[in-house]
């Protein structure tokens, strides 16, 4: 093959499939990439993107409303939904043209249509006319994404009732939202229709919001939750929704019923992966995600799937580390174990207010596994710079080993965390101590000296 570029044909352009796209590209592959809506893919139209700028204007919002503690007089803001769509819109269009600049700029073959494997070495494009383009592939790289998962007793409406995908904005700013699912998702939806001024309540299906996070730090989102009025209707799953005129019921399995003008429907995402021909190429997948190993390999030689199709760690940025990962093993670099992703070194955060982020090993989960740990926590109370900045809610913890003092992970709620928090990934990944953190030196007055002093 000495001299012969390798061909890679990318399904899906997502941050999974434009992130393997441009690797491959500089790699020395001849890369297609398959895209049947935008370059930049549902995180950039639907998802990631546009809840991130909702979020970034309702906190404006919540800024604006306590001006007054920072010494401002007759500051007042109303929300411009149509202004609000533009600006979404317009943060969609300059993204997707970077994204699809760079990729033309690697010679990446765009191809505006829907993927489909025809065999474990062949693609078939359906372009948006009817016409089809085939492609004989070395590598096929499975990046579709997933889309919100709906169950057969919700009503979807786009109008009164939602999927996330129907709220950027939605048609109109709901009286009263009811969000069920107190997932990441929903949180950070409840947050902000909250911060526009939205009645909200929250079906709760377990005790607590946010089940898979550490209780400390969920327990902090609540107080927040609670000290807007948002209703939490704990231990309740919802099992029906009626719409009646103007009011929408949702019905719990215990008899309790949430009613509000809206409800939106946070349960989590399913696979697109039904008209990706698994079977025609041999592809094993279970509930529809593409089963793959540590270099993101399914079982047939030269198919890989990346992103949420995976069923790994459904983020954008996991799905660019995949795209990256597999264009290198594809092309034959950085096969030595060590150079494995490890899912537990991901960082993320949850875009609420306070801000919350984690990475690396929880305290709860090494609890439950026995594990001995060292746990220090700080409040952001006591940094100059969060009274500075009139915020001082939140706090740092920080889980390291007892003997070695290597940093395992940390948890951060409070202004920022989803910045600050790059400074323990890097900690978690790189083997760094507590003693390293403790003597790197930090800008004063700022948040990130809250860090040193949790890792005391
Ligand atoms: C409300 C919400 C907020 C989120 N916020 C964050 C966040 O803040 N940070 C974060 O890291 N993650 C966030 N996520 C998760 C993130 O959006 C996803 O993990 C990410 O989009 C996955 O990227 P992907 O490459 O797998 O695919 P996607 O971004 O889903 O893109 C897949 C692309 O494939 C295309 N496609 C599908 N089938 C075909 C086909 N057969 N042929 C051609 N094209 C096809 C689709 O049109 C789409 O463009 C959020 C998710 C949601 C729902």
């Amino acid at each position: 093959m000495a001299g012969i570029a390798k061909r890679f044909v990318i399904i899906g352009g997502g941050p999974g499939g434009t992130t393997c796209a441009t690797h491959a590209a500089r790699l020395g592959a001849k890369v297609t990439l398959i895209e049947r809506d935008i370059v930049g893919g549902a995180a950039h139209l639907l998802d990631c993107i546009p809840s991130k700028a909702m979020i970034a204007t309702g906190g404006m919002m919540s800024d604006m409303m306590r001006a007054s503690e920072m010494g401002l007089v007759a500051v007042e803001a109303q929300l411009d939904f149509n202004a609000l769509r533009e600006r979404i819109n317009g943060i969609e269009n300059r993204l997707e043209t970077s994204v699809s600049t760079q990729l033309r700029s690697q010679g990446v073959n765009l191809v505006e249509g829907t993927g489909e494997m025809t065999g474990p070495n062949s693609v078939k494009a359906t372009l948006k006319d009817g016409s089809e383009q085939h492609f004989e592939a070395d590598v096929i790289v499975l990046s579709t994404g997933s889309r919100p998962r709906i169950p057969d007793w919700a009503p979807i409406d786009g109008e009164r009732v939602l999927t996330t995908r129907h709220a950027y904005p939605p048609p109109e700013l709901p009286e009263h939202l009811v969000v069920i699912g107190s997932g990441v998702t929903g949180v950070e939806f409840v947050h902000m229709f909250s911060a526009f001024g939205s009645k909200v309540t929250l079906v709760v299906s377990r005790q607590h919001v946010l089940p898979y996070k550490d209780p400390e730090v969920a327990a902090a989102l609540e107080q927040t939750f609670v000290d807007r009025e948002v209703k939490l209707l704990k231990g309740a799953r919802a099992e029906r929704i009626e719409v009646d005129g103007p009011v929408v019921r949702v019905h719990c399995d215990d008899g309790r019923i949430a009613t509000g003008s809206h409800a939106l429907m946070a349960i989590g995402s399913i696979p697109n992966s039904e008209e990706l021909g698994l079977d025609v190429a041999g592809v094993d997948s279970k509930w529809g995600y593409v089963q793959v190993d540590h270099n993101c390999l399914s079982n047939v030689a030269g198919v890989y799937a990346c992103g949420d199709v995976s069923g790994k760690l459904p983020l954008s940025s996991v799905a660019s580390i995949q795209g990256r990962k597999i264009a290198e093993h594809a092309m034959g670099l950085h096969q030595a174990p060590h150079r494995h992703i490890d899912y537990q070194k991901v960082a993320s955060a949850i875009f609420t207010e306070p801000e919350i982020a984690d990475v690396g090993l929880a305290e709860a989960d090494a609890f439950a596994e026995g594990r001995k740990i060292r746990v220090t926590k700080v409040p952001f109370s006591v940094s100059a710079k969060a009274l500075i900045n009139s915020d001082p809610r939140g706090f740092v913890k920080i889980v390291s080993d007892p003997l070695t003092g290597v940093v395992l992970g940390g948890s951060i709620v409070g202004q920022h965390a989803a910045e600050l928090v790059s400074v323990l990934a890097l900690a978690v990944t790189a083997g760094l101590t507590v003693t390293d953190l403790v003597e790197s030196a930090f800008v004063h007055p700022a948040l990130a000296e809250v860090l040193g002093e949790a890792a005391e």
